[in-house]
């Protein structure tokens, strides 16, 4: 089983030929409300890939609290450690330019309000084979979930995804077994441009590291000497959104499965190019019998 301790964030998209500038009014062509997050992308690409996950996490008593759970359990996920706190739910606030350019205000709202887990959360972590972290909820709570296992004999495996980039504290980074940044999370954190000098670099920080970059694949290393290149599965791109949070909530389910690095990274690899094949986060997320078809193919 698996915990993700993460965000949930209400996409809200607006779909317009050009970004209104400060003062301006303009129409948009489109509207849509996505439910999205790090945390719960995670959760539900690990849920589809065929594991048994649990989210733990908040959203606001408003009216897109219900369609965040609703989104989770629909795809299989067990959302009773989803709080609902007082006030608005995240938000993300979306311009997609016609040209593709966009931007994004996020208002952390109700994941902002979560703590460190206790009580059935906790055990919830203490029963998991893996416990799924990203950077979109208070510093604090994200470091004392990532202590839970550690009190645990067998305890879940750490997986941490540095995301948005933000300073690692030493408490965060002693309890993570396995980082995966970016290549551009990858570089702010360690100074180093090049991938695999960034890769290096973080093993000085963590036992186990995944440099994702994008067309061009991912990168692994070990503090046992391993290091692989595993190239992305070529496909024709059509939305990358959320394809880090599908590889992310893949490879955990492939190590929980007692997947060895190169077989971990592959299925990863196939679950994220099945979904920049499709439009959205979430709604691109494949589900088991696509990867394993995929993965058979090639
Ligand atoms: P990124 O977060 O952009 O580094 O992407 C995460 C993973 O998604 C990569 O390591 C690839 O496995 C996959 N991926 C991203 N973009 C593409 C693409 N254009 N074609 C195939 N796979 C991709």
């Amino acid at each position: 089983m698996i915990s993700v301790f993460g965000s949930a964030n209400m996409d809200l998209v607006a779909y317009v030929a050009q970004a209104p500038r400060p003062g301006e009014t303009v129409t948009g062509r489109e509207f849509r409300t996505i439910p999205g997050g790090k945390g719960a992308n995670q959760a539900i690409a690990a849920a589809r890939a065929g594991a048994g996950v649990a989210f733990l996490g908040a959203v606001g008593d408003d009216a897109f609290g219900p369609g965040l759970r609703a989104a989770l359990a629909e795809a299989g996920v067990d959302t009773a450690g989803l709080r609902v706190v007082p006030g608005p739910s995240g938000v993300a606030h979306i311009v997609v330019e016609d040209g593709g350019d966009n931007s994004i205000i996020v208002v952390p709202g109700a994941n902002g309000a979560v703590t460190g887990p206790a009580g059935r959360d906790a055990e919830t972590i203490a029963r998991s084979d893996a416990l799924l972290l990203q950077l979109e909820l208070p510093m604090d709570a994200v470091v004392a979930a990532a202590h839970v296992p550690r009190g645990v004999s067998s305890g879940a495996e750490v997986i941490l995804t540095p995301a948005p980039a933000a300073p690692l504290p030493a408490e965060l980074l002693e309890a993570v077994d396995l980082i995966v940044p970016n290549e551009h999370e990858a570089a702010a954190l360690t100074g180093r441009d090049d991938p695999r000098d960034a890769l290096e670099a973080l093993l000085g920080l963590v036992p186990e590291a995944v440099v994702t970059l994008g067309a061009r694949g991912a990168l692994y290393g070990s503090r046992d000497g391993t290091r692989l290149h595993e190239a992305a599965v070529p496909v024709r791109a059509v939305d990358t959104t959320a394809a880090g949070d599908t590889f992310a909530g893949a490879l955990a389910v492939a190590r929980t499965e007692g997947a060895g690095p190169a077989r971990a990274l592959r299925f990863a690899s196939a679950a994220a190019a099945l979904s920049v094949q499709r439009e959205g986060a979430s709604t691109s997320m494949p589900h088991r019998h696509e990867i394993d078809r995929l993965l058979e193919g090639l």
